[in-house]
């Protein structure tokens, strides 16, 4: 089945996204954790994760991807920042046994001028802390466009946090297509190519969700800046044969357009008419 949704707003709760998704075609998404710059979570009202968890399977929602802030940096230089990181993302995964099962996604994180070798010694010793072999959730280190010094553009980088981390087993990749894009990796040239050298630095079994993104910016820019899709560079034939790829067709697809609702029903139903099955 086509797993396709796009970014929430989780003001309303658990169920309200869920409503809205049903309501404009999608079948998962995607929301914050909280607010995006960071600060305190709204509590979660366990009736209303109850209730969702009911509606999502009475309408074959999920799995549902949280977001991590994106402005934690489990990779910084400053202890301080690390902290703030470590104590945010130990409190989300806390919340989302509510929801039992959820994918959680997160930015590794910036070395900010200490080298990459350091700030990926600084994300393992974080996820050695906070990741527990019992948890529901899924954890996904997101690809990364290499803007500034971030960490994760590289695959090779994400291999060598998943290794270095004890319970690496509840580790996986989510793959934003604008940012592999940005980062160089050319998905609408070569996918096949991309997906073998994805498969021997890090291992398809690890891939769990993506992120479908155009991009405003050419192939290797490092810029990160989506755009709706077949408005970018990437373009709508390159994007058509990443969710119908036999190696991602069965994984889940969060678009991170820069949308309205309607316009992501309008991506969603767009989306579903390239799938292939939909023209047998
Ligand atoms: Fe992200
Ligand atoms: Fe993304
Ligand atoms: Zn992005």
């Amino acid at each position: 089945m086509f797993k396709i949704g796009c970014h929430l707003s989780s003001a309303g709760g658990y169920m309200a996204m869920g409503q809205t998704a049903v309501s404009i075609g999608a079948n998962v998404f995607q929301f914050f954790t909280r607010n995006p710059r960071g600060g305190a979570a709204k509590p979660v009202s366990p009736d209303d994760a109850a209730a969702f968890m009911e509606y999502a399977r009475a309408h074959g929602i999920g799995p549902i991807l949280a977001h991590a802030p994106y402005t934690l940096n489990a990779a910084g230089a400053e202890p301080r920042v690390r902290a703030f990181a470590e104590a945010t993302m130990a409190d989300d995964l806390k919340r989302l046994e509510y929801t039992p099962g959820a994918l959680y996604n997160f930015h590794p994180g910036s070395h900010t001028g200490q080298g990459a070798d350091a700030g990926i010694a600084h994300i393992v010793s974080m996820l050695d802390r906070i990741l527990r072999p019992g948890i529901s959730t899924t954890v996904l280190l997101e690809t990364m466009a290499g803007k500034g010094s971030e960490t994760g553009r590289d695959f090779g980088e994400l291999r060598r946090i998943i290794d270095g981390v004890e319970c690496g087993g509840v580790l996986g990749v989510c793959l934003d297509t604008c940012h592999v894009w940005d980062a160089g990796y050319d998905i609408a040239g070569g996918l096949d190519g991309v997906l073998e050298t994805f498969d021997r630095e890090v291992g398809l079994d690890r891939l769990k969700a993506v992120h479908l993104n155009d991009s405003l910016n050419a192939l290797g820019a490092r810029k990160d800046r989506h755009a709706c899709i077949g408005k970018g560079k990437i373009g709508l034939d390159a994007l058509a044969r990443v969710v119908n790829h036999p190696l991602l067709r069965d994984l889940p697809f969060y678009l991170e357009t820069p949308n309205d609702l309607d316009g992501y029903r309008a991506e969603i139903a767009l989306l579903k008419s390239l799938r292939e099955e939909a023209r047998n």
